[in-house]
């Protein structure tokens, strides 16, 4: 039996960890905090939007590994333990003009996926909002996930699948074979995946030195209460709106390079300046603004495969992460099984952005 020890319990760590242990492999998780499921936990994950959300505005070269891991949201929601905490009732993205909008959709037709422009009427009917929009197109390849309820939902799976779940253990020394921690414990392992998020140590970055590349964005969200009509998602310049299972936010800026300073009132009134210019009066503050902080990779997309010294990464997720998670488990499974591995997964390889 594989054993596997993976470094981080975000939703990248969580996901990986439930689709080895169903493969059969023996699982530590060993995640440096306490478990807190709050959306001021350190991590990423559980600040998140957890907007499901494939479609972007230009075409990249992985656009297909975005719908690809929407679809596996879909097939592995049945029977999860987190399955009441996702909703694919689609989304509206509001395009800048014309111009995009055309673009957007001969982007989704290339990639055989439903986009339609929406009347002001529809986009009343499905969002409550009384106003007039040019360029509302309905996206239904989406979806949301409710972080906190899915991370529990994880951690329970997990926890059915016999995974060893060592939480407060900080990883201090790494190999390929083994995970030391602060704590005392030692872990041996015959591979070993790092997914630290935006908070490798200089301990992880000589083990899997393609950790270099990440670097933090911090984002802000705020609370919102929203029409009882608004259903779906809606993405929009400036800003996004997302009604989960228990709230709804609005979201969600994108501060390169910093990771500290806790909420900044002027940076959530812009995201309330950009709400109020496009839904003039809908969007309504409901709480404490928070902040999480996102692992960027140079390209936006993850670098998933050999870290450059043996050890695995799954990391550098940036804006997509819970998008991107259940696509991920996937590509580590096939390392560790040493099943093939697709040209389009191999184009996620940390050595995509060569030596750091
Ligand atoms: C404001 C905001 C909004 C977002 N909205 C969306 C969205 O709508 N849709 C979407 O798909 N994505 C979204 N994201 C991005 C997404 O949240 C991240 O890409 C994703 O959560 C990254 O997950 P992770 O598991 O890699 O990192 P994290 O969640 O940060 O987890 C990493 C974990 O590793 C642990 N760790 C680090 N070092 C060690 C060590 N030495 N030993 C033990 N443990 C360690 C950390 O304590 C942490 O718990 C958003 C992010 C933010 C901040």
């Amino acid at each position: 039996m594989k054993r596997v020890v993976i470094v981080g319990a975000g939703v990248v760590g969580l996901f990986c960890a439930v689709r080895l242990a169903r493969a059969g492999a023996r699982v530590t998780l060993v995640e440096a905090e306490i478990q807190d499921l709050s959306v001021y936990a350190p991590g990423a994950s559980a600040a998140a939007a957890g907007m499901l959300a494939p479609l972007d505005h230009a075409p990249s070269p992985h656009s297909k590994l975005a719908f690809q891991s929407l679809d596996l949201w879909r097939s592995l929601q049945a029977g999860a333990e987190w399955a009441d905490g996702v909703r694919f009732d689609g989304g509206i993205l509001v395009a800048a003009n014309e111009a995009d909008a055309q673009a957007v959709q001969a982007h989704a037709r290339a990639l055989g996926r439903a986009v339609s422009p929406l009347s002001p009427s529809q986009f009343r009917r499905r969002t409550g909002f009384d106003a007039k929009l040019d360029h509302a197109l309905l996206v239904e390849d989406e979806g949301v996930a409710d972080p906190l309820r899915v991370m529990s939902g994880l951690y329970m799976q997990a926890r059915a699948l016999g995974v060893a779940l060592a939480y407060r253990h900080d990883a201090s020394e790494i190999a390929p074979n083994q995970v030391a921690t602060f704590e005392g414990g030692i872990y041996e392992a015959d591979l070993v995946v790092l997914a630290p998020g935006a908070w490798a140590t200089d301990a992880l970055k000589a083990a899997a030195p393609a950790l270099c590349h990440v670097s933090p964005a911090k984002g802000h969200l705020a609370p919102v209460r929203l029409p009882p009509e608004f259903g779906a998602n809606l993405r929009a310049p400036g800003f996004y709106l997302a009604r989960r299972r228990e709230d709804c936010v609005l979201g969600a800026t994108l501060e390169p390079g910093v990771r500290g300073g806790g909420v900044k009132p002027e940076r959530v009134a812009e995201l309330f300046a950009a709400a109020e210019a496009l839904l003039p009066g809908a969007v309504v503050p409901a709480g404490r603004a928070w902040t999480g902080i996102r692992p960027m990779s140079p390209d936006g997309w993850p670098m998933v495969g050999d870290g450059g010294a043996g050890v695995l990464i799954a990391a550098g997720h940036s804006r997509n992460g819970w998008l991107l998670a259940p696509l991920t488990a996937e590509i580590i499974s096939a390392y560790v099984f040493a099943q093939p591995i697709a040209p389009e997964w191999e184009a996620l390889s940390p050595a995509r952005f060569g030596a750091p």
